[in-house]
């Protein structure tokens, strides 16, 4: 019986002259509708004030204009594809109900600061946490979020750690500070102030939602990645595929971004700078972005590595069938199964070594060793007796390249090589034990790197600063700061 009168309400609402419909805002009492549609009229006004600019009535006023409140479903209703009805259809209620960001999706709305940062260098820091999540998540979800436009744009970004960044990232609730206080679990998810001084740039998070990193709970990521995008100056795209469309979705392809959204980035910005890191042909930078919960712990203060290589303008680190890419010049690090950014290689890497002049890395697994050169994988693997070495030699430690000598030392347990690369031949005298050559390393070495005129041997968790002429290590430090943490 209820279900019926719910319904029979339903096509009233749906037919009723448009006359009837007189105050939306403030149903008064005694009218003859009935809950639910009133609740509907409460949640389509609130809704529209909100993301549509349809004007709040003067305080006491109980009448609203009804040919304003139809066009505005109307507007919401073209935004999103749906039919132009003008009437709350239960296709345009679902949609007014979906979870989604708080920034409004027509232009007049005073969250828009500016159109764009003036600069490429952008800082960001996020100051209240949620606990929804460990610490390090939010920090590399974060990042993580903002690399998706830098990789698309000629944007950095660099954390600071003042409350003084361009984008302070914060998660609140409720009543917080501006003018768009949060409404609890579901509905507004998140919010951010396009660029500008100030509050410009500032992205909210709604903590009384459940944020996540994949699984139960909104994917803190995602989200992130579409209120960054309005920090950076994009408004909503009525693009379903576009990230910038407003609602969530819970699941998203490899990439995130569409079409749309980097051509829209690239008009505000420029697109990224041609180098070595071509952005159109680079499967590094396509098709690099993975569900966050099949993330690595980099931070693991356990972190150990297999093989590190200066690979171009970036440093690869190898363990397992795992891989972090960390640029140079940029605040990021990229990470994933080493067949996300190398299809052809699906094993582990032993070691890694970059000869600069012939631009051109090597990767070595076992008795075999790939070239990559520029960003590519080249032909098959060939064999390890190509540097001099003899049958027997099945597996290599660690190897590094010396721009000094022209020599590329390999590791292997208690002694090592060197194979001049001018002449391709492995120099005369060699093997030699480790521990002669290099006082102070008396274990096997898991991957070493040369880096600021020094040598790196990471050993296990540890890294070892060595001063190759002075013959000494300088320094040790924890492994995984190599990833920022
Ligand atoms: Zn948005
Ligand atoms: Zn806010």
């Amino acid at each position: 019986m209820h279900v019926m009168l719910l319904s029979c309400c339903c096509v009233l609402v749906l037919v009723l002259p448009v006359p009837c419909f007189t105050a939306p805002t403030v149903i008064p009492e005694g009218d003859w509708y009935s809950p639910a549609p009133q609740s509907d009229l409460k949640l389509a006004t609130e809704y529209l004030q909100q993301y549509y600019n349809l004007k709040k009535e003067p305080f006491g006023r109980r009448k609203m204009s009804w040919p304003s409140f139809t066009s505005k479903v109307r507007d919401m209703q073209g935004f999103f594809g749906l039919n132009t009805t003008g009437t709350l259809d239960p296709e345009t209620l679902d949609m007014m109900q979906s979870p989604r960001c708080g920034v409004p999706d027509v232009e007049e709305y005073n969250l828009s600061q500016g159109t764009r940062w003036n600069k490429n260098v952008i800082t960001y820091s996020i100051g209240r946490y949620t606990r929804d999540l460990p610490r390090n998540t939010v920090d590399s979800l974060v990042a993580s979020a903002l690399s998706v436009w830098a990789r698309a744009s000629g944007l950095t970004f660099v954390r600071s750690y003042t409350r003084s960044a361009d984008i302070m990232v914060d998660f609140v609730t409720y009543v917080h500070g501006d003018m768009y206080p949060f409404d609890g679990p579901r509905g507004t998810l998140a919010h951010a102030f396009g660029p500008g001084d100030g509050t410009g740039g500032d992205t909210h998070f709604d903590d009384s939602e459940l944020w996540a990193a994949g699984g139960k709970g909104f994917n803190l990521y995602v989200v992130a990645a579409h209120e960054f995008g309005h920090a950076l100056g994009l408004k909503h795209s009525r693009n379903p595929e576009s990230l910038m469309y407003p609602t969530y979705k819970a699941t998203r392809s490899v990439n995130i971004l569409s079409r749309e959204d980097v051509a829209n980035i690239n008009a505000l910005y420029g697109r990224r700078p041609q180098s070595s890191w071509n952005t159109q042909y680079n499967p590094w930078l396509s098709g690099s972005l993975f569900p966050p919960r099949l993330m690595r712990n980099k931070c693991d203060p356990d972190r150990s590595f297999d093989a590190v290589s200066t690979v171009g303008d970036a440093t690869f680190f190898f363990r397992e069938r795992y891989l972090w890419i960390k640029h140079n010049k940029q605040n990021d690090t990229k990470e994933g199964p080493i067949t996300n950014f190398m299809p052809k290689i699906e094993t582990n890497i032993d070691a890694a070594f970059w000869v600069p002049r012939r631009s051109t890395a090597y990767l070595i697994h076992e008795s075999m060793y790939w070239t990559v050169k520029g960003s590519l994988v080249k032909g098959k693997p060939k064999p390890l007796t190509n540097f001099g070495f003899p049958t027997w030699v099945h597996e290599v430690d660690a190897a590094v390249h010396m721009v000094q000598t022209g020599r590329t030392l390999f590791f292997i347990h208690d002694i090592y090589w060197s194979f001049n690369e001018n002449r391709r031949v492995m120099d005369v005298g060699y093997p030699k034990y480790i521990s002669e050559d290099f006082p102070g390393l008396n274990t096997t070495i898991s991957a070493a790197l040369q880096k600021d005129g020094f040598i790196f041997f990471f050993v296990g968790p540890q890294v070892f600063k060595y001063d190759y002429t002075q013959q000494h290590i300088v320094g040790v430090e924890k492994t995984n700061t190599w990833l920022g943490c």
